[in-house]
Formats: structure tokens, C-alpha cells, sequence
């Protein structure tokens, strides 16, 4: 019965945990559990390393809810794709590639289910992109009593339908349990991907400059060393994409062996598996080596470019387990962040071995969204699991804090609801809560800490 998370950061131990098979019995299980007393959460992979799944009651597996549901082309090319909310984002770009289709961003791994990415806020990276809820019209939820609601960006403003909607799509499952969503996807496309070893300080202050002029840049920072490894990753247009495939023709398959060669030397050798693996051993077993192997991590990177399909390109294989905390801050404090972020580093000798990674995406108007409002940077720190990290994680926090972030709500921190009112429209998030779920049924720790009661 035992459910622990990706990072092993939290198990749970469910009173009972259920697969169901489909939507009516999953609404029979939802109801049955509300009348027993049980509290009731829902699992996707388990990826966040916060208790967001976590539960004493019942834990639901929507496994057998995942697939697509329906295809509605838009004039413009793009389509609204409606899928089995426990579908995984690896499967669903599958099936979008299928019909000629992708989704308008990803995060860095394909591992999440549909509904649990969502719920939590999950990113990728351009600062004139956004996250993955903003790319979701409509959700289809169960509520305590076992029905089941629609709702959608179609609902009229200020009706409860669309604050249900708005809770729904990124609320920690607090609503209800997501059966389908909705998403606008867009039709497939190719990225280059340029990796380049930049100076640390050139994109600390160049960073404006880069990501205006690369749709998606996504930053590596060995602590200590004094480079950054840059990923720009850009849309080929018409013609590019064009003479690309041209360029092709003949040699079966020369795409999808691309995409496979994609990102060897970033994922496969330095940040995903065996170099890092191995890495990881010494440093935990000698902490004092730390500061040598990023050195030689950070040497291994070089400058490389290579054209693949977007979810090829944007996906990566994490296999070394790790810890991470990431906050949203305001792109305007980028810099005064990595600098201090450098500064404690450098003072305190800290020994990780992890990267430290920045993003952006662009300003949104999703409620619980760490995007929400404001051009955004994202700052992620990470330590290897067997390796100490309060520390360093207090110490990043901190600066976080100090610069109006906003913390991941998948990934470790230590904030509350009373510290997130200043950020988001809590009071409205608790009014939906109160009137579709009097009586808590999906309340867990977690949801109260960051959410209130
Ligand atoms: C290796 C790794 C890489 C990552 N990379 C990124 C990244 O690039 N960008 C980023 O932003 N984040 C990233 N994350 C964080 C991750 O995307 C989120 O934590 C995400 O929520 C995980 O999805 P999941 O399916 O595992 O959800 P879970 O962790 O299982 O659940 C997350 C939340 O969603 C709820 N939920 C799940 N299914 C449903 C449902 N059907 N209905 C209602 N609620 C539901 C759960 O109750 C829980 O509150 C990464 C995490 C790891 C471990």
C-alpha cells in the first residue's frame, strides 16, 4: 500500500488505493470514500517532490483513464486535443505526433501524468511561452458525491463555472479528480538546439538579450565554476523545415535518428546518466571532491547544434535521483539572485554537485500560476539525493524570498498560505473550495499548509 515519490522525499501509507477501470467507477469510488470519511488524492507518477499526493484515505491511480478522447482541428492549424487525465505526457506526444500535432511547450522530463503536471504547475521554458495549464480550455472533474462537472475558458468570466474551471486546471487536485483535459496543441514542429558554453557572468547580465532573441533558453550552472552552459532552442521556420527534410529525404528514418542522437552530450553524458551517476557516488562518499567534479562536468560541456522534433529536443531522461527546489521570481531579479545565490555558495563551500538551472516563461493570468502576472525567471537548485540539502535549500530559499519568488508546487520549500496570499487569490481559491468540497474531501496536509483549510 506504501506510495513514496520519485525523490524520496514522502511516502504515504493510503488507507486503500484503487485503479479504476473508468469514469463511473471512479465516481463510485470517490462517493463511497466521501461517505466513509476518507479523505481522497490522486496519484499520477508521483513526480512532485512535494506531499501533494500524499494521503491517509484513499489514493486513486487514474492509469486506465489515459489515451485521447477526441481531435477538434481549429482553423488555424492548431487543435484542441481532449485525453484521459492519467495520461502520460511520453504517450501523449506520441499520440499528437500521430496526427501531426505537438504541444506549444514541455517541461524537461515526459515522465508526469496529464492531470498531475497541470495540478501542480509545471514549465518549461521561453519568455513568451507558458506553462503547461495555460495550455488547457477545459477540464472534466468528479466531485465528493461521485458526479461529474465540465468546465472551461468558455465559461463567462466571474461565473462559478469558470473560478471552478480556473482552481481546477492548477489547484493540487483540491477540486476534485481530473478525468479529462482539454488541451490547445499546436501542429508539430521542429527545433534547433544550440548548446553553448558561455561565461557566467555574460548571461547573468545578458539574460534579457538571450531569451528575446531565442524562443526557449534553459541555462546550466555547475556551482563554482565560472561557466554556463546555454540551451537555445528555436522553431524552424517553413523554409528551414523545408530544406531540413530535404536534406533527409533518402536516409529512412534520418529524423527519428536524429531525435534519438539529440541532447547525447548534455542528457545522456553530463546531466542525465552515467558521468553524473558516477559523479554523484564520489561526491557523496567525498564532499570535499565536489568543487573538482564540477570543474570536470562543466569542462565536458561544449558548443553543438542539432535539429530534432520539439518533444525529442525538450525531453530529457533523468535516471540520477535528486532533490530539487525551484522558485518563480520576477525576471527583473534574475540577476540579483544568481549573484547571491553565487556569493553563499562561494562563502559557505557547500558541496553540490547538482546544477543549478534557470528558466523563464511569460506572464499569465492562471490563479494559482507561479507565472501569474509578472515576466517570469525560474531558478532551480538541486542536490543529489544521498547528499545533505537543508543547508543549501534554506540558504536558496531565503534569497528567493527576499526577491518576491514564488515556490514550484511540486518541488521542496517551506512556504504557507499565509506567505502565498500576497501572491495569489486565495480567498477566491478557498470560496470554489468551500462550495464544491465542503466538506474537505480532498484535503490533504499539503493543500492545508499551502492552500489553508
Ligand atoms: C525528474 C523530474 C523532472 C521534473 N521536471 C520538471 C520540469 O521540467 N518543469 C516543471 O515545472 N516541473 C518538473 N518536475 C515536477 C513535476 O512536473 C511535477 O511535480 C508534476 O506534478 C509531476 O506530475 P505527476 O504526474 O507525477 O503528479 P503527482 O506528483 O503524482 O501529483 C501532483 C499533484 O497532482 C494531483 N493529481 C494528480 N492526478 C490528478 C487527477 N487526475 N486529478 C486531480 N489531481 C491530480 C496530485 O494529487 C498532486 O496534488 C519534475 C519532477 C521530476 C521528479
Amino acid at each position: 500500500m506504501t506510495f513514496t515519490t520519485w525523490g524520496r522525499t514522502f511516502t504515504a501509507e493510503p488507507a486503500r488505493r484503487a485503479t479504476p477501470r473508468d469514469e463511473p467507477e471512479l465516481c463510485a469510488q470517490v462517493a463511497r470514500a466521501a461517505q466513509d470519511g476518507l479523505a481522497v488524492r490522486t496519484v499520477g507518477a508521483g513526480h512532485s517532490f512535494t506531499d501533494a499526493a500524499v494521503t491517509d484515505g484513499l489514493l486513486l491511480s487514474l492509469d486506465h483513464l489515459r489515451g485521447l478522447e477526441s481531435v477538434q482541428r481549429l482553423p488555424s492549424g492548431d487543435a484542441l486535443v481532449t485525453v484521459g487525465a492519467g495520461t502520460r505526457l511520453a504517450e501523449l506526444n506520441r499520440l499528437l505526433a500521430v496526427q501531426g500535432l505537438a504541444l506549444r511547450n514541455l517541461g524537461d522530463i515526459d515522465r508526469q501524468s496529464v492531470a498531475g503536471a497541470i495540478s501542480t504547475g509545471t514549465h518549461g521554458t521561453g519568455a513568451r511561452l507558458g506553462g503547461l495549464a495555460t495550455q488547457v480550455r477545459g477540464v472534466r472533474l468528479v466531485l465528493p458525491d461521485g458526479t461529474v462537472r465540465s468546465v472551461s475558458d468558455a465559461d463567462p468570466a466571474g461565473s462559478p463555472e469558470r473560478a471552478l474551471f480556473e482552481v481546477a486546471r492548477l489547484g493540487l487536485g483540491s477540486v476534485g479528480v481530473l478525468t479529462a483535459v482539454t488541451l490547445e496543441v499546436v501542429p508539430a514542429y521542429l527545433l534547433r538546439s544550440t548548446e553553448t558554453v558561455r561565461p557566467w557572468r555574460a548571461v547573468v547580465d545578458g539574460y534579457d538579450e538571450l531569451v528575446a532573441r531565442h524562443e526557449r533558453v534553459d541555462a546550466y550552472w555547475f556551482p563554482g565554476t565560472d561557466r554556463m552552459l546555454t540551451w537555445c532552442n528555436d522553431p524552424l521556420d517553413r523554409d528551414e523545415a523545408a530544406a531540413h527534410a530535404q536534406r533527409q529525404e533518402g536516409a529512412a528514418g534520418a529524423l527519428r535518428r536524429l531525435g534519438a542522437a539529440g541532447r547525447t552530450l548534455l542528457d545522456e553524458e553530463v546531466l542525465a546518466n552515467g558521468v553524473l551517476g558516477a559523479a554523484m557516488h564520489v561526491a557523496a562518499a567525498a564532499p570535499r571532491w565536489v568543487p573538482r567534479i564540477n570543474r570536470i562536468s562543466a569542462s565536458a560541456l561544449s558548443d553543438r547544434s542539432y535539429v530534432a522534433p520539439s518533444d525529442r529536443v525538450l525531453v530529457t531522461r533523468r535516471r540520477v535521483r535528486f532533490v530539487e527546489m525551484e522558485y518563480a521570481v520576477p525576471r527583473s531579479e534574475l540577476a540579483g539572485v544568481l549573484t547571491e545565490l553565487a556569493a553563499w555558495l562561494r562563502s559557505s563551500g557547500e558541496p553540490v554537485p547538482f546544477p543549478v538551472e534557470v528558466r523563464c516563461a511569460a506572464a499569465d493570468d492562471v490563479w494559482l500560476s507561479t507565472a501569474r502576472g509578472r515576466d517570469t525567471a525560474y531558478v532551480a537548485v538541486h542536490q543529489y539525493h544521498r547528499m545533505p540539502r537543508e543547508r543549501y535549500f534554506a540558504a536558496a530559499e531565503e534569497i528567493f524570498v527576499a526577491a518576491g519568488g514564488r515556490p514550484h508546487w511540486g518541488k521542496l520549500h517551506t512556504r504557507t498560505a499565509d506567505d502565498l496570499a500576497a501572491h495569489y487569490p486565495l480567498a477566491d481559491v478557498a470560496g470554489v473550495r468551500a462550495v464544491v468540497d465542503p466538506d474537505g474531501v480532498f484535503r490533504n496536509a499539503y493543500t492545508e499548509r499551502v492552500l489553508g483549510p
